[in-house]
């Protein structure tokens, strides 16, 4: 059957039928990201009324056919949180916290993996790979189990002990590598090549980003179909900031919002491992290896994302930019939200925080702006 959408080049002028297992661009390597022939109508915003809470509501937004039934384990639909206290602290009064740690496996790659495998399945995939920090392992293993299939999981030795029993809980073949997410991202291509494993690896498979970009679609109707003015995301492969910035431009494009302008994008990187941020303040067009990452947000680990010049576009389009903070900045901000907003933050979360406190004194965000900050996963999984 002809697939309803079409792979499009990030960087390039190549476009390509999307069938089967699409990884990269064939003609320059960058990325792909999915064209619909058409959004769907302002109208059709009516019809969400009565569909149940998880991302794919937003099926016509989504590369699936009508006559197929996603891989779900109700991903999506999670709650946008005023945070008052917090916000009272910073002299805001429009303060939100969108809370990803209530996703089936604890994260918001469930998002992206329960899209990626939704199709896999129907290219016929037998097995997967991943090469992760730790919390796309986790979302990994649990849709593949959900279709009876095999995963192994590429992770760095000393992802915290939770995360990988979580892998191990859903069936996944877990494998230490020694090194970064880049280096594992190498041993997953390696073994994808020896066994025929279809390698999930942030946006060398293009349907991830699509279930990303319902963080925006959610963020958007949360808000009643009005856009926040500013988001505040912990950057590490790219897939959420990418995914958001997709959806607001399609968004205002299909008239399903009012206004001009999509929100400013702000990334959020750990001092120990910040190429965005490195690249957004010497006005590079792409990003630079990253010696030697270090951070405790093992989601920022990521020294050289494939995604980095689409982020920059992303942040560049927006009239964003990018903060980069030191881990105990984090630490404290992480334990800010438990204790004063009862939401157990993960690391990457308390960044957006200690983010926006640096953007708040830089003049960058505003106190009257109304801002949606990401607690991308849950704290209790970096906790031994
Ligand atoms: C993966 C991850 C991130 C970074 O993801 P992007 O691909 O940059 O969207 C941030 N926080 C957590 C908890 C993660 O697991």
């Amino acid at each position: 059957m002809t697939p309803l959408w079409t792979l499009s080049c990030s960087a390039c002028d190549a476009s390509a039928f999307a069938d089967g297992t699409p990884t990269v661009c064939t003609a320059c390597g960058a990325p792909w990201l999915i064209r619909y022939p058409a959004a769907p109508a302002a109208a059709t915003r009516a019809d969400l009324a009565g569909r149940p809470w998880t991302m794919w509501r937003y099926r016509e937004w989504l590369p699936i056919r009508d006559d197929e039934a996603p891989v779900t384990l109700g991903e999506g639909g999670t709650p946008l949180i005023a945070a008052r206290v917090v916000g009272e602290e910073l002299g805001m009064t429009r303060l939100f916290v969108k809370d990803e740690s209530q996703n089936p496996t604890g994260s918001f790659k469930a998002r992206g993996l329960s899209a990626a495998v939704t199709r896999a399945v129907r290219a016929g995939v037998e097995r997967f790979t991943v090469p992760t920090a730790g919390n796309a392992g986790v979302a990994l293993s649990a849709y593949a189990s959900r279709v009876g299939l095999a995963a192994t999981v590429f992770t760095p030795a000393g992802t915290p002990p939770r995360i990988l029993e979580q892998m191990q809980t859903y069936g996944a073949e877990v494998r230490l590598i020694d090194g970064h997410i880049g280096d594992c991202g190498r041993a997953s291509r390696e073994y994808a090549a020896r066994t025929g494993a279809f390698d999930v690896s942030t946006l060398r498979e293009p349907y991830r980003i699509e279930g990303k970009k319902t963080l925006g679609l959610e963020v958007a109707e949360q808000l009643g179909w009005e856009l926040p003015d500013a988001v505040v995301y912990p950057t590490g492969g790219g897939t959420g900031l990418i995914g958001m910035w997709v959806a607001f431009r399609a968004l205002l494009k299909a008239g399903w919002v009012e206004g001009a302008r999509a929100p400013r994008l702000y990334s959020v990187q750990s001092s120990g491992c910040a190429p965005v941020v490195k690249a957004v303040l010497s006005g590079a067009d792409r990003t630079e290896r990253w010696e030697d990452p270090q951070t405790i947000a093992w989601g920022l680990r990521v020294p050289a994302p494939l995604g980095g010049a689409l982020m920059l576009r992303a942040i560049a389009e927006t009239g964003g930019g990018a903060v980069a903070v030191p881990d105990e900045a984090m630490v404290d901000d992480q334990r800010l939200l438990a204790h004063v907003e009862g939401i157990d933050a993960s690391p990457e979360g308390g960044a957006t925080l200690a983010g926006l406190r640096v953007l708040l004194q830089q003049g960058a965000v505003s106190p009257t702006d109304r801002v949606v900050l990401f607690n991308t996963g849950a704290g209790w999984l970096y906790r031994s």
